[in-house]
């Protein structure tokens, strides 16, 4: 049997918006490739993208303008028509920084008449200098713009619910080819959790002081193995390899740890230290399955930590919290419990994150952390089997049946796990866009609490068959 084709997105915009950056992001290339010389002819690049496990053969247009004709959107139409034609969607970049120009809407004019669907994406919206042209985009009359920014990986969860409804389905015809081929006994019925998975990979983030370079010396003992800047990673991220021993099991496993705190060091940095941490959090999780935040007992938590595990879980990484320096914190168990309070009022769409007691200084807690971070990345990758999941979904909707908004019911028929790492699902029903926020949140609290995802952000997106 077989696999169906995979989906093609072609990437299309004016000059300088971000085009290659955006390619380079999707296939996962170091950012290097941007500084493609000018006036270079380029070959059509296509690469293998994927997004939070979505995966197309991206097309990146940038460089086609170098061709002589008279206008740039004529020389595109001319050089895109081809690709077009092959093409599933359309990410139609803007810069937001720099706002909406009469050529963003030459050629936004021109993709309102191709039969593509079209994601306008507003590249470059990091921080506040973005918001206006963010807002701006909406007059393009190509529907809800997605922030993005290509160069910080920022936004990338948006852009994937961005993409999904248009190529999502080839992943569920996929789904579906190897149900059939199971069914038929042409599957050797191996299951993705079976899958060995690499070496683990973490990175600790949290504010200045919290303890991340102790921790990470600590960690590493004597071992420390330092592999320095990484191709592929931040030009300044540092990559740690080493091996710890699991005492629960007596297992070796390895470890791949983003050391950010001795990055940040290592750049004499003059930036706020505060706003820096941040920063820090946010390379980190584009290389972790599993973030660690790190809270200082002497501290409590305070709003950046809030901020930091917002980010990270928006970026669906796989959150733990340890609370360091446990030797000298003061009226524990009330301390505790304090955080947990908070943590949970703070984040009410995953309450029940994994929280530990640890210190850096003595050892304290590490391992039952370590271990439990390997844990929570087997849930945060494993996949629930179809029928599973639907005889959940099933009770689920008989014991709290979707609304009757103005007297017809929302019909939700199916879900289906559309991938990991981390988990999506996507339900499939008719009158979708009446159903409230809170029967979405009560989907996904009863996947996270029923299905074993407690620890990992998991994601729903609701579908109309067309
Ligand atoms: P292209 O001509 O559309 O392919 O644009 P490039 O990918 O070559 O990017 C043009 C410039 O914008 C480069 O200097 C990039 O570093 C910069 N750039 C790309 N993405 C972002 C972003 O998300 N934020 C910011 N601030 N700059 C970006
Ligand atoms: P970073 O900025 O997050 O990398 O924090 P550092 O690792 O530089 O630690 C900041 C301060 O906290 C240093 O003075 C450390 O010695 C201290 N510290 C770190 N971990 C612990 C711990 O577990 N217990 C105690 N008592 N102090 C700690």
């Amino acid at each position: 049997m077989s696999a169906p084709a995979k989906p093609t997105v072609i990437i299309i915009g004016r000059p300088n918006v971000g085009k290659s950056t955006l390619f380079n992001r999707l296939v996962g290339k170091k950012l290097a490739l941007v500084d493609d010389q000018p006036g270079v002819t380029r070959d059509r690049r296509v690469g293998d993208a994927e997004l939070a496990g979505l995966k197309f053969d991206i097309v990146d247009t940038a460089g086609w303008e170098d061709e002589d004709a008279e206008s740039l959107p004529g020389r595109m139409r001319a050089q895109t028509e081809v690709s077009l034609e092959g093409a599933d969607a359309v990410l139609f970049v803007i810069d937001a920084r720099a706002g909406i120009t009469p050529l963003d809407e030459e050629i936004g004019r021109w993709l309102r008449t191709v039969d593509v669907p079209i994601v306008l994406v507003a590249n470059k919206a990091e921080g506040k200098a973005g918001d206006a042209g963010l807002y701006e985009s909406f007059s393009l009359g190509l529907g809800d713009p997605v922030p993005l920014s290509a160069e910080h990986g920022e936004g990338v969860a948006d852009l994937f619910e961005g993409l999904w409804p248009h190529i999502g389905h080839f992943e569920k015809e996929a789904e579906a080819a190897a149900a059939a081929a199971k069914e038929q006994g042409l599957d050797d019925g191996e299951d993705e959790e079976d899958v060995p998975l690499g070496p683990l990979k973490l990175a600790i983030v949290g504010r200045p002081n919290a303890g991340k370079s102790t921790l990470i010396n600590r960690l590493l003992g004597e071992d420390r193995l330092l592999t320095g800047p990484e191709a592929g990673i931040t030009r300044d991220s540092i990559a740690i390899d080493y091996t710890w021993t699991d005492p629960q099991t007596g297992e070796p496993r390895d470890i791949h740890l983003v050391d950010t705190a001795g990055m940040r060091k290592k750049r004499n940095v003059t930036e706020k230290l505060e706003k820096l941490s941040v920063a820090d959090a946010r390379r980190a999780v584009d290389f972790a399955e599993v973030v660690v935040l790190l809270l200082d007992a002497t501290q409590g938590l305070e709003h950046q930590d809030l901020k930091i595990a917002s980010h990270v879980l928006e970026e669906g990484r796989a959150l733990m919290i340890a609370i360091n320096k446990w030797d000298v914190a003061e009226n524990a168990s009330s301390l505790f419990n304090g955080i947990r309070g908070a943590l949970d009022d703070g984040l009410a769409q995953v309450r029940g994150l994994p929280l530990f007691a640890v210190s850096a200084k003595t050892g304290k807690g590490l391992d039952t952390m370590l271990h439990a971070a390997f844990e929570i990345r087997e849930s945060w990758s494993k996949r629930v089997p179809t029928a599973a999941l639907n005889r959940w979904f099933d009770d689920a909707m008989e014991a709290n049946p979707p609304p009757a908004p103005g007297g017809r019911r929302i019909k939700l028929r199916y879900i289906t796990q559309a991938g990991t790492r981390p988990p999506r699902f996507v339900v499939f029903g008719t009158r979708l866009d009446a159903l409230p926020k809170s029967y979405e949140r009560y989907l996904v609290n009863g996947i996270r609490a029923k299905l074993g995802f407690d620890a990992v952000p998991v994601r729903v997106v609701l579908k109309s068959p067309k």
